[in-house]
């Protein structure tokens, strides 16, 4: 069995590229299989056309989505302001290095980068942001079920825990995963283009991941299994999901061979596209009202309290929908825009970081992740890539035991972390030196970590979510292919600044 057999799980189902690789050269997956991508995210970086008369732009959101729009837009010719409600750019990319000693830092959002997301790769060349790689041996995650800890060597020992049949039990976890899953990604077709999905697919959306995994044979124990491994994506279980979502998702990160974290914190990616467009960006900046008519388009914001108001041509709103929804809008947006954005729902994640005075969790095998059926679910290694002797250990929880543990105060959720991550890891408590916390859902310019969809959303929301209304277009991870991933930001506001240039015709 390969090593990372047991490798799964939050923000990084995408570890599992190497079983991909060796499934890629065992000619089961060949890429063949997917057809040429119409979708313009393979021309990475592919400039606009100049415009024959360059347009006056807002946008909402200095995230990534709104930076990427605003970078191309103005490479193009446009006159483009970003409106940003905080005093920082990056949104949900943040890292955190507060409180930590010895230069140690955490990512509050986005920390991995797959090699496959060519946009993300992308803007880091062009900005020269340093990457290092998650070694393959690293990779493996361990697993903490019924209170004992594996490795990918114990597989017999959790065979012998579960009730598997016994096909599962020889495949493995990893081999369950490409027994259900990968003959059906060859259908997903390009999951890229913006008609996606097409009729034949839509019954994936029907059911859930749960319901997708017992109409192939999964016994509940494989599906205890497996859900550990998904629970990140919404932290409410594989029973929660659109089947469609995860096989989508599957489908266009198998192809990843390489993931990378930055070197000295992820928020230097849109901290080097703010620094070049800064200019452009009003801080402090939070929108309150957008109007529009057949002219124009005219944005209300708050500035030191007092209100102003901005006009432009077009707009793009780049902040999520959670937030959308408190916005007054003009006339109001089309009744099948008004229900995606109240009803697009955002995962709750807590993320809590614990400074250790030492990483001996090294010696005890752990590599970048663990994965429990503790309330604390996963267990990162924040400081893999790190210098120096301390360390930081971080638990990230999704959906429910996000929602109980962000109803602690932070002293508490500290205390229940580092307890929890005893039973794993023994010498937590006695290595415990402070820590920090973030919760997405408390965030007042987030209100959640990333988008998701319930059986039956996509097919219901999907066609609405990234429609242009007149002179409003939308960006951001949820208008996305890629919900959940900087790429999604990027590939959302390289379309919505092409809708743009083109609304008028190019020269
Ligand atoms: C916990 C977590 C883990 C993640 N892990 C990864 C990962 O490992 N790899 C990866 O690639 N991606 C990851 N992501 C996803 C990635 O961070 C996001 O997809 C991406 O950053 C979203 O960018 P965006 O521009 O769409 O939205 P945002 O980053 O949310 O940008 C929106 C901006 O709009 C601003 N705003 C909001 N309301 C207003 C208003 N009224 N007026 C003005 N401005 C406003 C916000 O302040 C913000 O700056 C993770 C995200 C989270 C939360």
């Amino acid at each position: 069995m390969a090593d990372d057999t047991l490798v799964r799980g939050t923000r990084a189902r995408v570890y599992d590229k190497m079983r991909r690789r060796e499934f890629l050269q065992r000619g089961l997956l060949s890429l063949a299989a997917i057809p040429a991508f119409r979708f313009e995210t393979l021309a990475a970086g592919k400039e606009l056309r100049r415009p024959r008369t360059p347009k006056r732009v807002v946008i909402i959101g200095a995230g990534l989505a709104g930076l990427s729009a605003c970078y191309q837009l103005t490479q193009a010719g446009h006159d483009v302001t970003i409106l940003e409600a905080r005093t920082r750019a990056g949104g949900r990319v943040h890292t955190l290095r507060e409180p930590f000693a010895d230069g140690l830092h955490a990512e509050a959002g986005a920390m991995f980068i797959p090699d496959s997301h060519d946009l993300t790769m992308h803007y880091v060349r062009l900005f020269r942001i340093p990457l290092i790689p998650i070694p393959m041996q690293k990779r493996s995650s361990v697993l903490y079920l019924n209170g004992k800890r594996f490795t990918s060597e114990d597989e017999r020992t959790i065979n012998r825990l579960l009730t598997l049949s016994p096909e599962e039990k020889r495949l493995g976890l990893d081999g369950m995963t490409d027994k259900y899953l990968i003959p059906v990604l060859n259908e997903m077709g390009d999951a890229r283009s913006t008609d996606w999905p097409p009729e034949r697919l839509k019954k994936y959306d029907r059911i859930s991941y749960a319901e997708f995994l017992r109409s192939r044979g999964a016994t509940p124990d494989a599906l205890r299994l497996l859900r550990l491994n998904d629970a990140d994506l919404t932290g409410d279980g594989v029973d929660a999901v659109s089947a469609l979502m995860v096989l989508r998702e599957s489908a266009l990160n198998q192809n990843a061979v390489e993931l990378y974290t930055v070197r000295g914190g992820t928020d230097l990616l849109p901290k080097a596209l703010a620094a070049h467009l800064a200019s452009k960006i009003r801080y402090g900046s939070p929108v309150t009202k957008i109007e529009q008519d057949a002219r124009q388009v005219r944005v209300s914001f708050l500035q030191a309290g007092n209100r102003e108001t901005v006009t432009a041509d077009y707009l793009i709103s780049a902040i999520p929908f959670t937030i959308l929804r408190e916005i007054e809008v003009t006339p109001q947006f089309s009744e099948q825009k008004q229900r995606a954005i109240r009803e697009l729902q955002y995962t709750s994640v807590v993320r809590v970081y614990v400074q250790s005075r030492r990483e001996f969790w090294t010696d005890a095998g752990l590599g970048v992740s663990a994965y429990t059926d503790l309330p604390i679910m996963a267990i990162i290694n924040s400081t893999l890539n790190q210098p120096g002797t301390r360390g930081i250990l971080e638990s990230y929880m999704a959906g429910e035991n996000a929602r109980r543990a962000a109803a602690m105060s932070e002293g508490e959720r500290l205390d229940f972390t580092a307890s929890e991550m005893e039973k794993v890891y023994p010498g937590v408590r006695k290595n415990f030196e402070g820590g920090a916390s973030v919760a997405w859902d408390e965030d007042r310019w987030a209100r959640g970590a990333y988008s998701w969809f319930k059986p039956g959303q996509m097919t219901k929301l999907l066609p609405h979510i990234a429609r242009t209304e007149g002179r409003i277009h939308f960006a951001g991870e949820h208008t996305s292919s890629w919900p959940g991933w900087m790429q999604g930001a990027f590939q959302s506001g390289h379309r919505a600044a092409r809708e743009i240039n083109e609304a008028e015709g190019t020269s």
